[in-house]
């Protein structure tokens, strides 16, 4: 019985040492354990990255709403109450009514010095000196804009015909009116009003027979 009760000790501790041995062997399980949580760490970074992406997404059209504000920091649109205060009641009514002022009774109808014709309201370039000519009506008249973009046309029926408005393209101040019966190369006559134009004369270093008068080298 004695050598029963030893065996049997015996045989506990190998059951224990077996425990010992079994749970040393499983012992890299927690490991395993912890790559299950390596890859879900993996997986969270890549949930993370995920919503790393949909940030940078948001940055990125964070930056275009910037990029946007930014160009509209160029140019921040005047409320009528501030248009009324920095304009004569001519240039309001003109640039903000579609008013028309009078006919030679302006101030750019007979001008002919060299330079460049600016929005009065946002300062953009318009015209130049180079494609106004005399048309007789007593309002500044051009064949082109500086280009198309700077300007905004649309038709309107405030006489008994169709007319042709013509507006800034970055405020959308009224100017004038664009008609068919200009000369050539454009065959097009843009009848502007002086109050919806703020007129710079060329510098000499900028005009375009300084230019040419240079001397040949
Ligand atoms: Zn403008």
């Amino acid at each position: 019985m004695k050598i029963h009760l030893r065996s049997l000790t015996v045989l506990f501790a190998a059951l224990a040492f077996g425990s010992w041995w079994v749970l040393a062997g499983d012992t890299p399980t927690p490991s395993n354990g912890d790559t299950d949580r390596v890859v879900n760490a993996s997986n969270n970074a890549g949930n993370s990255g995920d919503d790393k992406d949909s940030a940078d997404k948001q940055n990125d059209e964070a930056g275009n709403s910037s990029e946007q504000k930014d160009s509209d920091e160029k140019y921040v649109p005047k409320t009528k109450r501030e248009l009324r205060r920095i304009l004569t009641p001519i240039q309001f009514n003109v640039t903000q009514n579609e008013g028309t002022e009078p006919a030679f009774r302006n101030r750019y109808w007979d001008n002919k010095q060299q330079g460049i014709y600016r929005c009065i309201v946002c300062d953009q370039d318009l015209f130049t000196s180079e494609t106004k000519y005399r048309s007789g009506t007593g309002w500044p008249s051009f064949y082109a804009p500086i280009s198309d973009k700077k300007i905004g046309t649309r038709k309107d029926w405030h006489l008994i015909y169709e007319r042709t408005e013509v507006h800034c393209s970055r405020c959308n101040s009224h100017l004038g009116h664009v008609f068919s019966d200009g000369p050539q190369p454009t065959g097009k006559r843009y009848c502007m009003n002086s109050a919806s134009l703020k007129f710079t004369e060329t510098g000499k270093e900028a005009s375009r027979s300084e230019t040419r008068s240079e001397p040949a080298k």
